[in-house]
């Protein structure tokens, strides 16, 4: 299947953020050609910009689960061979209240054995002893132990710098115009490849801008925060509150969600307003990122709102009993809204689109990635959010 002429490979991926880089993944494994074009010098879309959470806890039973689990294999897979640090202690989710409290206690009886979550939850003595009773004022603590955490502003250079070396060539600063029927209209030429793939993340005009608009698809804009902890804190484990629960799958839909949500909103509605649910992510530097609000529309406003980064620094010190300092502010954007949490669309016989349409693709995306791929090649079905084929 390989070809030796520069412009004609067998697998063209268009987009070089987390998506882009998993299908070229599973490409390369499988002895294919691989060039990726990504219009900026570097990625600094979403996959850059993330708390670098590889949840598993956090996906709903079924097809989201499984993905989660696949790409667990493979970020340790990977963390060894492109040289990223990755930590493997598994998250902790602090019930802050009764209500929190509850979510966690019915996920662990109706949800948690039954699906095969890898969790633990910590009450009395065993969340005293967390951190030498740090962490006492809270009620109850979910150890979820199969979730990892990477440092996505180094893991995405290194991926990339890995695929290089194992002979993916990459087309940076370089726009695709145009794709279809097995030819790439680029910045930097024209290409052939036998199939492409379009991981465009949440540009939705540039390439099959009628079949996105089709979908209605909407971006999700948060803020995020890097800040620093005024006395040391050697945090090990990325840090969740019960906010999460209302947010993620795996617990979302259980009655006692419903109920913490109406709290929320009855006793803190600026965090129901927001969209607010508190993730901190230890660096490698001694550093945590925090965030995040989720603001969800056809664009992202370019205004960052100083409540939300104030309601993320209050959230924090009280979680970890710390005072910090802020040290970095940005905005992420991821694609949102979509048909479900990600779409893989046949536009011809040669290209096809993969999307993620929530903000889990650091924790699904080597595993879409890889089943994306092997679909394309044994003609098989594509991956459908909808159908747990595993
Ligand atoms: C603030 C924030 C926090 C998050 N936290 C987490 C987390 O902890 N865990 C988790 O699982 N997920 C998280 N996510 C979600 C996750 O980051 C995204 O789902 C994932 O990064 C999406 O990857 P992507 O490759 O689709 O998009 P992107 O990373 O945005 O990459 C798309 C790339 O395509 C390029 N491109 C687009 N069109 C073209 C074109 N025509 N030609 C050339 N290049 C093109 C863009 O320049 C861009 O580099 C978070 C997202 C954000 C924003």
């Amino acid at each position: 299947m390989s070809t030796t002429n520069k412009d004609h490979v067998d697998v063209a991926v268009v987009g070089a953020g987390m998506l882009g880089l998993a299908h070229a993944f599973a490409a390369l494994k499988r002895g294919l050609r691989v060039a990726v074009f990504e219009r900026t010098s570097t990625p600094i879309g979403a996959s850059i910009r993330n708390f670098g959470q590889a949840l598993v806890t956090g996906q709903p039973p079924g097809v989201m689960l499984g993905l989660a689990k696949q790409s667990r294999e493979l970020w340790l897979h990977l963390s060894q061979r492109a040289n990223f640090s990755v930590r493997e202690g598994g998250v902790l989710l602090f019930a802050r209240s009764a209500a929190e409290q509850a979510v966690l206690e019915e996920f662990m009886i109706v949800r948690a054995r039954q699906h095969g979550y890898d969790v633990s939850l910590l009450e009395g003595e065993q969340l005293a002893a967390l951190y030498g009773g740090r962490f006492r004022h809270h009620r109850a603590a979910l150890h979820g132990t199969a979730d990892l955490q990477l440092y996505s502003r180094e893991a995405i250079p290194a991926l990339v710098c890995y695929l290089q070396s194992q002979g993916v060539q990459f087309y940076f600063n370089t726009l695709v115009k145009e794709a279809g029927d097995g030819q790439l209209s680029t910045t930097a030429g024209e290409f052939r490849a036998e199939r492409t793939i379009v991981c465009s993340g949440h540009d939705y005009q540039t390439l099959f801008a009628e079949q996105l608009g089709a979908m209605n698809l909407k971006v999700c804009r948060l803020q995020m925060l890097r800040a620093k902890t005024r006395e040391p804190l050697a945090l090990t484990h990325p840090v969740l509150t019960g906010l999460s629960c209302t947010h993620y799958g795996a617990f979302s839909d259980l009655p006692s969600a419903a109920a913490l949500d109406a709290e929320i909103e009855a006793n803190t509605p600026a965090i129901k307003r927001h969209g607010i649910h508190l993730l901190v992510s230890p660096t490698p530097y001694q550093e945590l990122i925090i965030g995040d609000s989720h603001y969800y529309g056809v664009d992202a406003p370019p205004f960052n709102n100083e409540e939300i980064d104030q309601i993320f620094i209050d959230l924090t010190e009280h979680t970890l009993g710390v005072k910090l300092d802020v040290l970095e502010r940005w905005q992420g954007v991821y694609g949102s809204k979509g048909p479900g949490p990600f779409s893989v669309t046949r536009i011809d016989d040669h290209t096809t689109v993969s999307l993620m349409h929530t903000g889990i693709g650091m924790s699904v995306g080597l595993g879409l990635g890889e089943r994306v791929v092997s679909a394309l090649l044994d003609n098989t079905a594509l991956p459908d959010p909808a159908v747990d084929t595993q």
